[in-house]
């Protein structure tokens, strides 16, 4: 039987990332990904601090669409609100491409990455890495929890004037505990929202017809995406036995925003060194949770709790809080922080007086 130091299950950012550091570290790496093409079929808005981004792989025009000055945010109410950053801060990436790109990344570091091959028991490994994304099926199996997920819908849309360089979210009941978005991506815009309640591609399209404060009149589809948005957190337990999990499939997304690619990436990498330690030197692959607990640990609990607010906040408590925050210049300081280790950037708001809004929403999520 052909046993493999690290076998990796899932061709998306995570196992290509992980899979290119084990190989760097000299193990004998495979890649299996069950769909026939890597970074296919896309379900994800692109949007990346560019920080993160350099953090993960050098950016190219290969696959970066536009670079992102600031956000407008709609209250639920429809007040709009600008946090604009001195420098760019962000940029939208066509996820095929970067996809793609770090697929000839983990090659040339020495991975094999086949498609088109979904995994089955008869594969051996010294180390299984689940990187699976959020479908849980092989997770389940393992013993591991499912991350929480939540249902998005989005579509791309032809219309006649955006701008290029700011995304849009809308906050309020048009997404129930979570918020709409709206990217530009070079020719077009996607315009996408995931929610508690209701069903968003429902809720998506009477954003459309109501040609809500995004601006779509007269929009033409160009397609429809879908996908489930994690929200949990990063599982308690990401290790078992001889297996890890990672990525989507670990729960290693900011809680806050849904945005997986950079935070999957970094901790991706430090599974990657783990498993290659474990398989050629017998370490624990317990260092892998070690590393990402003290590294990130505390960032992803502040911003889990920071989502457990919002999601429980009313539409009128929210307006105040936004309205108190911008007259208090807090909206406006948010664009100085990190945009992936948020923790710093919710301490910041919670030491502030806004805390009192945070009150009732925290009580109520209790109940
Ligand atoms: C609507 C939406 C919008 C998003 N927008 C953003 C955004 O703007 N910015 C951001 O940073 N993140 C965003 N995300 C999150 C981001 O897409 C994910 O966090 C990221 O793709 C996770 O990478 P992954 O490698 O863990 O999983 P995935 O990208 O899901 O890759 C998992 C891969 O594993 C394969 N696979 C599954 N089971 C098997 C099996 N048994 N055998 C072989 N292969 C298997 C799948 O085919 C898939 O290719 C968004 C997500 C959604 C749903």
């Amino acid at each position: 039987m052909d046993l493999r130091d690290v076998l990796i299950v899932g061709g998306g950012p995570a196992g290509l990332i992980a899979g290119a550091e084990a190989a760097k570290s000299r193990a004998d790496v495979l890649i299996v990904e069950e769909d026939p093409e890597i970074g296919e079929p896309d379900h994800c808005a692109g949007f990346v601090s560019a920080k993160g981004l350099e953090k993960v792989i050098e950016p190219s025009q290969n696959f970066v669409l536009g670079w992102i000055r600031g956000a407008r945010i709609f209250s639920p109410a429809g007040k709009a609100y600008e946090v604009m950053a001195e420098e760019t801060k962000a940029c939208v990436i066509d996820r095929v491409k970067f996809d793609k790109e770090l697929l000839r990344k983990a090659e040339a570091c020495g991975a094999e990455v086949v498609t088109g091959r979904a995994y089955t028991s008869g594969l051996e490994a010294k180390v299984l890495v689940d990187a699976e994304g959020s479908k849980g099926r092989l997770a389940k199996s393992l013993g591991f929890e499912v991350p929480k997920s939540i249902p998005a819908a989005q579509m791309d849309l032809e219309v006649a004037d955006f701008d290029r360089d700011i995304v849009e979210l809308q906050t309020g009941e048009c997404a129930p505990g979570f918020f709409a978005w709206k990217v530009p991506r070079g020719d077009h815009v996607r315009v996408g929202l995931a929610c508690y309640r209701g069903v968003p591609l429902d809720l998506l399209k009477s954003m459309l017809e109501k040609n809500s404060n995004f601006n779509l009149k007269n929009a033409k589809i160009i397609r429809q995406l879908f996908g489930k948005v994690v929200i949990g957190g990063p599982l308690r337990r990401t290790v078992r036995g001889n297996a890890m999990v990672i990525g989507d499939a670990g729960g290693f997304v900011k809680p806050t925003t849904g945005g997986g690619v950079v935070m999957g990436g970094l901790t991706a990498k430090l599974a990657g060194a783990a498993a290659a330690e474990a398989a050629l030197n017998r370490a624990p692959l317990s260092a892998f949770e070690k590393a990402w607990k003290s590294k990130y640990g505390s960032d992803f609990r502040t911003m889990k709790l920071a989502t457990r607010i919002f999601r429980n906040m009313k539409a009128d408590e929210l307006e105040h809080a936004l309205k108190v925050s911008h007259e208090a210049g807090i909206l406006g300081l948010l664009a100085g922080y990190d945009l992936d280790l948020q923790g710093a950037a919710v301490n910041r708001v919670l030491e502030s007086r806004l805390i009192r809004f945070a009150m009732l929403p925290f009580l109520r999520s209790l109940f």
